[in-house]
């Protein structure tokens, strides 16, 4: 074996904790080895695919099944946590793997950045780099061979759904007969082939007909229909109750999903190639057999065998024939479904052992050049003959003839001190390694495009003589500790920057011309991190002192330091890196944790940057209670302007205790995850009718706690929104106080507004509300429902789907003032 082809070698994370099937799971992934066909799902977001078809071609036709979300969805709203933008794209690439291991898929991406809403397939297509996200559809076809291909929406419907959606089927369509063209994007062709699918098709569903009923009437005569609702022995389950799980995982977005079981439909509209006559055959007349591959024939035959007599009890007793298919396989000449059923067979005959291999490092994480603890745990759990040769920590570590004969049962323990290569790359998601476009993230290594994750480097060889057969395995090196909690827990094992640094303020605004002292928090990735700190300013701004001294003892012990900066005296705003430099080295990224329960814990590497802005701005009001929504920043951000912000839970809201505060402002959809508001709303319009100032941010319509009665007149929030970030915004009140005390709002307050206006207006309400501002996006009617404003009582009842949760942690100064304007309503200005 060439130890210097291994280098290259890399595995990815997904696969880090072991699997453990059960045998009715192997004998699915026989029949899975056993059929040759491969199916490529493309849509624009994670959410957008429909788990029940992908479901269906897994684990009812067996073939081989691939999402391609043409963007990571970092434009859309979380639902269970601050993170937004770029983290939230690495939330939801988590989100999908999940959901892939549920429903055995596989997870692919462009480099097309979801950069917010798009109301048609051209605006999209003119911020993405059009070029580049058909080289990577292209470079996604001849990587997986599909022999269909399937859209989840329509190519001719531009401006009917998202603009990336429809982009989406566009390229796909466009791009179908490309991929085989052998001229186009030639310098792929090092990696891949040119490929053509057999069949395109789109996947009609009924809300493309606006209602089920509407598509129970349409006429689907030119279309394929055929069911979905199997129920699967071998998994215990429907098919529909795996594709609920699977896209219950989309937990950010709220896609939870009770499974159902019976009979259901799938429809497919063709769209190029041959139209089956047997609806329920996506395949037909596409060779899936093993004659399908040159010399494949004679593996058809064996695989047939170890099909037709396999033991569940003693899987084992498969182990001869697999070994005898395991040869052919290895002597195949098409590299493609060599490497693919290679992986698949290997995997086969260690589970149809009971084989368990895994190497844990003794920490999550390591820096280049440090020594770490790695533990190697390897036992056979059913019988067969099986000799441990070597176990080589890749690509540069240990290399150990082991020669150890594995009996039945018995585990394996050996212990190992590597050092970590002085060139290993950082296992920060690759996609934000570098800056990228609004539109596109920056993407260097060639083979590392359309990648789920980062893959990893720091790996673990294991060579076994399987019955006189060698067969070897590599496996990422992986983390794994004891929870209380939670009992085995996984995580994955990062390789870090040695220091990093962050500010704990993503933005620090100035109310006026005095310093601020500004946290810089410096962080050792490894043991014994000295050097310097500093801050450089421009454009009028001061900073003092000119730079700390930092000395680091311990791994992952951070330190602190507060800087002053002064302000220019005029408005005015700067970014910030940070920087710390360690001899010749300069570091300047911070390192963000993420942590849910549903996915592996991510560290992701960015940039170490807020953002100073020098505002001109007044207040009156100085005490706010912030109830909580489904997550956002702006209790924060208004802090940062000093006001005295008290978040309080909704269940503990009590009429008496608001008296004190100046205003109540409700965080972003506080209506539709809170269940306890409801049971408030009362106290809450108690407080406004007795001179309280009450802000509701936006909430959607569907799950809205309260029903109707969101504000004390009738009001309903529609689903109307301005993406435009820079549409033009009209005074319709410009004498209400909002846009005239203590500060005048005017146009310029709408400058540098980023990523949208705002989001689900108010569609209808009550004359007791006053509408003080309109835009829209080009082309449509005007938007009047973004800031309504109602007098109750003493107080005021404001409801308003501008975007102040984006607006404010960006530092917008327009936004600041507009919201101290809407806090300060019936306010004084206190001396
Ligand atoms: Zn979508």
């Amino acid at each position: 074996m060439c130890w210097v082809l291994l280098i290259l070698v890399t595995t990815h994370l997904f696969s880090q904790q072991p699997t453990k099937p059960t045998s009715g799971e192997i004998y699915k992934a026989i029949e899975r080895l056993n059929f040759l066909g491969n199916a490529l799902y493309v849509a624009a977001h994670p959410d957008d695919e429909n788990t029940r078809l992908i479901s269906h071609l897994v684990n009812g036709v067996n073939a081989h099944t691939t999402y391609l979300s043409l963007t990571r969805g970092d434009g859309g709203q979380n639902l269970i946590g601050p993170e937004i933008e770029e983290l939230l794209g690495v939330i939801r690439t988590q989100e999908l793997l999940q959901a892939r291991k549920i429903d055995g898929g596989n997870q692919m991406f462009s480099r097309a950045n979801d950069f917010g809403y798009s109301k048609n397939a051209e605006e999209t297509i003119s911020i993405w780099d059009n070029e580049l996200v058909k080289n990577d559809v292209v470079w996604a076809i001849r990587k997986t061979r599909p022999d269909v291909i399937i859209n989840r929406f329509d190519h001719r419907t531009s401006g009917t759904t998202h603009g990336h959606h429809t982009a989406s089927a566009m390229l796909a369509h466009e791009l179908f007969e490309k991929a085989a063209d052998p001229k186009a994007y030639q310098d792929q062709l090092k990696y891949v082939e040119p490929w053509k699918a057999s069949r395109l098709f789109f996947n009609v569903s009924w809300f493309f007909f606006g209602s089920q009923e509407a598509f129970n009437k349409a006429d689907k005569s030119h279309l394929m229909s055929f069911e979905v609702g199997s129920y699967y022995p071998l998994l215990g389950k429907s098919n529909t109750e795996i594709s609920a799980l699977s896209r219950s995982k989309h937990k950010c977005q709220g896609f939870g999903n009770t499974g159902s079981r019976g009979n259901q439909s799938e429809y497919l509209e063709l769209l190029k190639g041959s139209k089956p006559t047997d609806q329920e055959n996506l395949f037909e007349g596409i060779n899936t057999t093993w004659t399908r591959v040159e010399g494949g024939e004679a593996i058809g035959v064996v695989l047939g065998q170890v099909q037709q007599q396999f033991d569940f009890l003693h899987p084992e007793k498969s182990i001869p024939d697999l070994l005898k298919a395991q040869s052919l396989i290895e002597g195949l000449k098409d590299k493609f479904w060599r490497d693919r059923k290679l992986k698949e067979i290997n995997d086969i005959i260690l589970h149809c052992l009971g084989l368990y291999a895994e190497c844990i490092a003794s920490s999550h994480t390591a820096v280049r050049g440090e020594q770490i603890k790695a533990d190697i745990e390897v036992v056979k759990r059913l019988p067969g003959q099986v000799t441990l040769k070597r176990i080589a920590l890749l690509p540069m570590g240990k290399d150990t003839l082991v020669m150890k004969a594995l009996g039945d049962n018995e585990t394996y323990l050996q212990s190992y001190l590597y050092t970590i290569p002085s060139d290993a790359w950082y296992t920060n998601a690759y996609w934000l390694n570098e800056r990228g476009s609004l539109g596109m993230y920056k993407v260097d290594q060639m083979e590392w495009i359309g990648m789920p994750e980062t893959p990893r480097q720091l790996n673990v060889q294991f060579d076994f003589e399987i019955e006189g057969k060698m067969l070897s395995i590599v496996r990422p090196i992986a983390y794994k500790f004891n929870s209380p909690e939670d009992g085995e827990t996984y995580r994955p094992f990062e390789i870090t920057p040695e220091v990093s640094v962050s500010f704990p303020e993503k933005v620090v605004v100035f109310g006026d011309q005095y310093p601020r002292k500004v946290t810089v928090n410096v962080k050792a990735g490894a043991p014994g991190q000295k050097g310097k700190v500093r801050l450089p300013v421009k454009n009028g701004w001061k900073v003092s002192p000119a730079y700390f001294d930092f000395d680091i003892a311990e791994k992952n012990a951070e330190q602190r330091f507060e800087f002053e900066i002064s302000p220019p005296n005029e408005s005015g705003e700067l970014t910030l890196q940070a920087e710390a430099e360690v001899g010749s080295r300069i570091y300047n990224k911070q390192m963000i944790t993420i942590a849910y329960d549903h996915i592996p814990t991510q560290l992701v590497y960015m940039p170490a940057e807020t953002r100073l802005v020098r505002l001109d701005i007044k207040k009156a009001g100085n005490r706010l209670a912030y109830i909580p929504g489904a997550g956002d920043e702006v209790a924060n951000s208004l802090r940062q302007i000093g006001y005295l912000v008290d978040e309080i839970e909704a269940k503990n809201i009590r009429l008496d205790q608001l008296m004190k505060y100046d205003a109540l402002i409700m965080g972003v959809r506080a209506y539709n995850t809170n269940e306890d508001l409801k049971f408030k709303q009362k106290e809450i319009l108690a407080y406004a009718e007795q001179g309280g100032n009450v802000i509701v941010q936006y909430n959607t319509n569907s799950r809205l706690t309260v029903g109707a009665n969101l504000g004390p007149y009738p009001i309903k929030i529609g689903r109307e929104r301005v993406t435009v970030e820079t549409a033009p915004v009209r005074f319709l009140a410009p004498d209400h106080e909002v846009l005239n005390y203590p500060n005048k709002i005017t146009a310029k307050d709408f400058d540098g507004w980023v990523q949208e206006r705002g989001l689900y207006f108010a569609s209808e309400w009550d004359p007791a509300y006053t509408p003080i501002l309109s835009c829209n996006d080009p082309g449509e009617d005007a938007r009047d429902g973004g800031m309504l404003i109602a007098r109750h009582g003493e107080g005021h009842f404001i409801y308003t789907g501008y975007s102040w949760f984006r607006q404010l942690p960006s530092g917008v100064a327009g936004a600041y003032r507009i919201f101290a304007n809407m806090v300060s309503l019936g306010k004084d200005i206190k001396p």
